[in-house]
């Protein structure tokens, strides 16, 4: 019954998973913005969190001057034997209602607080950023380490978790002993004061040095441990290399070099917390003796009595305790800014292709694409200028060109995968700079020249063209991609058979071959009215060659395609045949008009050796 009735209230919070970024959100990239961001999305259950924190935190702050307290009430039975112990008793009911019972009981619901919302709220920071995350461009996720920002998309979310509970109840712990002990000391003499007046000027010292040292070693740790795991996780996926080049020693090596550099940062990292800790005895060790020295000479001037030095020196050794904790929190706090500002630097840019404000939906007319005045640069290389192209709808063009002519750019640019520096590009007569990139993509199906596959079943890595398609559908395209029957003969090692199988990651467990028939299927069902083949028959073997041919020929009728092929003979049957050489077209006709003209492709054809050309010619 209990049971029941917490499962369900458990369940009730998961709504916050379904939470989605708002559309063109445009995230901070300061920290406390970007937690503020989060936790404004959680707003009531923190703010009972704080509140219920705090108040634990006051009745604890008490304890001290309960202590003062009962030494006093001891101290006048003692020297009057006849006075009553009812003050004492009282003193000892409301000691363990508010110290002992309350604050446990307001910790206790605070975890039970945090239990119910904060896995999903973890989870929903995370859905959210990967949200984010893939608005940006293609060449974003080129320039970093894919690892490391799962890695980051991974652990920020629990860094925001962590902070959002230190500052609600651990930091808020020590600065109400603190306030506590500042009241308590306000009303008892102008020497303490002046001595916790020092205190704090020596704490705001440190934390000049902690802000000015520490916290960018802070953040160069965190910065060459991701570097590490970006290389680590870049050297195992690539595993069959290393395999096969017998590259396990060097890349030991290798990655013992980022070690070695990571470990550093960390090394000067706990040396500047060392002194930070040294500070810390010091200024303690001054409170301590300061306020013992100045509680002798009081009391023995009878300006304060029993109970005021008991709590003085209680006072004392509480904050000098929670000093210590309080370092460990800030030191702790420094490492999770410093992780949340790097996850920040990281995945808070400008996404470098956009929607336009004006973007609208794509629709489909014809197949057709215009390309006008096309200039287009890498940040270290020009690729085009002042290309134009135009290519009826239903035409089947071929690519040709020597390696780095810019074949691959020019399909990347079509898809919107960059944006131009000059130029128009139109598919099916609409600017593609602005129709929304979701529709633009979603009337091309793109097949590259090894089709690399998710870790999941063959049946939903087929349905990624079309989530909604049926089985009898994907059993439809399967055939038409002559992969249905290699498909019902898999078996995974756990036992699933044919659709059901997992392709293992990347789609290791199936040969080149397999894994591009199984993209064609996808291809297939995605049914899109633009069709690009960015050599997607070279890295195959002659029989699964013929086999994709002739599903390709089905695939091809009645759609526009773009074929970019090294192998000459794969683009004989197509309607046009482009010849691209750094970045302009110098040839453009039939494979017949082609070979007339006795240019590039007749010489490339001629070079052709067992129908491939190679790269340099
Ligand atoms: P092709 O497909 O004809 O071999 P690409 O379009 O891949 O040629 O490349 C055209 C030129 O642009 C090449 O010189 C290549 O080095 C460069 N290039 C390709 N991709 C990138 C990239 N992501 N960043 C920088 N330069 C690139």
């Amino acid at each position: 019954m209990v049971y029941n009735f917490f499962e369900k209230s458990i369940k009730k919070r998961l709504f916050l998973i379904d939470k989605e970024i708002p559309k063109n959100t445009v995230l901070p990239s300061r920290v406390f913005p970007f937690i503020w961001f989060f936790v404004k999305q959680l707003k009531f259950p923190c703010l009972v969190v704080f509140l219920f924190a705090l108040t634990a935190n006051v009745m604890l702050a008490l304890e001290p001057w309960f202590f003062g307290q009962f030494s006093q009430a001891f101290s006048d039975l003692y020297s009057d034997k006849s006075s009553s112990y009812t003050y004492l008793w009282l003193l000892v009911l409301a000691y363990i209602i508010f110290v002992q019972i309350l604050s446990r009981l307001l910790f206790t619901i605070v975890g039970i607080i945090n239990s119910f919302y904060f896995p999903p709220f973890v989870m929903m920071i995370r859905r959210q950023l990967g949200q984010y995350l893939y608005g940006h461009s293609y060449r974003f996720f080129q320039d970093d380490f894919v690892g490391s920002l799962a890695g980051k998309v991974m652990e920020m979310p629990d860094s925001i978790r962590k902070v959002i509970l230190i500052c609600s109840v651990s930091l808020n712990y020590c600065v109400i002993q603190l306030i506590g002990t500042i009241i308590f000391f306000c009303f008892l003499n102008w020497v303490f004061i002046v001595i916790i007046g020092i205190y704090l000027v020596m704490g705001a010292g440190i934390a000049y040095y902690l802000q000015k040292y520490v916290f960018p070693l802070e953040l160069d740790t965190i910065e060459g441990t991701n570097t590490l795991r970006g290389h680590y996780i870049d050297s195992i996926s690539n595993i069959f290399l290393v395999k096969t080049f017998s590259r396990q020693k060097s890349e030991d090596q290798y990655i013992r070099g980022y070690m070695k550099s990571a470990s550093l940062f960390k090394q000067k990292t706990m040396i500047a917390n060392c002194f930070v800790e040294f500070m810390r005895h010091s200024t303690n060790l001054f409170l301590q003796i300061s306020i013992l020295i100045a509680s002798i000479y009081f009391y023995s001037r009878g300006q304060m009595g029993l109970s005021d030095v008991v709590a003085a020196l209680s006072y004392g050794a509480y904050v000098a305790y929670n000093s210590w904790w309080l370092d460990q929190i800030i030191q702790e706090c420094i490492s999770l800014y410093a992780e949340i500002k790097n996850g920040i630097d990281t995945i808070v840019q400008d996404f470098e292709v956009k929607d336009s404000p004006d973007a609208s939906e794509l629709i489909v007319n014809d197949g057709s694409i215009k390309i006008e005045n096309l200039s287009f640069s890498y940040p270290a290389q020009q690729v085009f200028e002042k290309l134009s192209l135009t290519i009826t709808s239903g035409q089947k063009v071929g690519i040709v060109g020597t390696s780095g002519a810019g074949k691959s750019t020019l399909v990347q640019l079509i898809l919107r995968l960059y944006d131009l520096q000059q130029g128009k590009i139109y598919f099916s007569g609409q600017d593609i700079a602005h129709v929304t990139q979701e529709s633009l993509r979603s009337v091309m199906s793109v097949i590259p020249q090894t089709s690399d596959l998710l870790h999941r079943s063959v049946i939903e890595n087929i349905r990624f063209g079309r989530p909604n398609a049926t089985l009898d559908e994907i059993i439809a395209a399967s055939k038409q991609a002559y992969a249905h029957d290699f498909i019902v003969k898999l078996i995974d090692q756990n036992g699933y058979t044919g659709y059901d199988a997992e392709v293992g990651e990347r789609g290791v467990k199936l040969s080149g071959g397999q894994r591009q028939r199984i993209a064609l299927a996808r291809a297939i069902l995605k049914n899109a009215p633009l069709l690009i083949l960015d050599e997607a028959t070279s890295a195959l073997d002659s029989e699964s060659e013929k086999l994709i041919e002739e599903s390709l020929k089905n695939v091809m009728r009645g759609r526009t395609v773009i074929a970019i092929a090294h192998r000459l003979s794969t683009l004989q049957s197509m309607d046009r045949i482009i010849v691209l050489d750094k970045g302009r077209i110098i040839e453009d006709g039939t494979h017949e008009d082609l070979l007339a003209q006795g240019g590039l492709y007749a010489r490339l054809w001629r070079l052709q050796s067992a129908g491939f050309i190679a790269d340099q010619v």
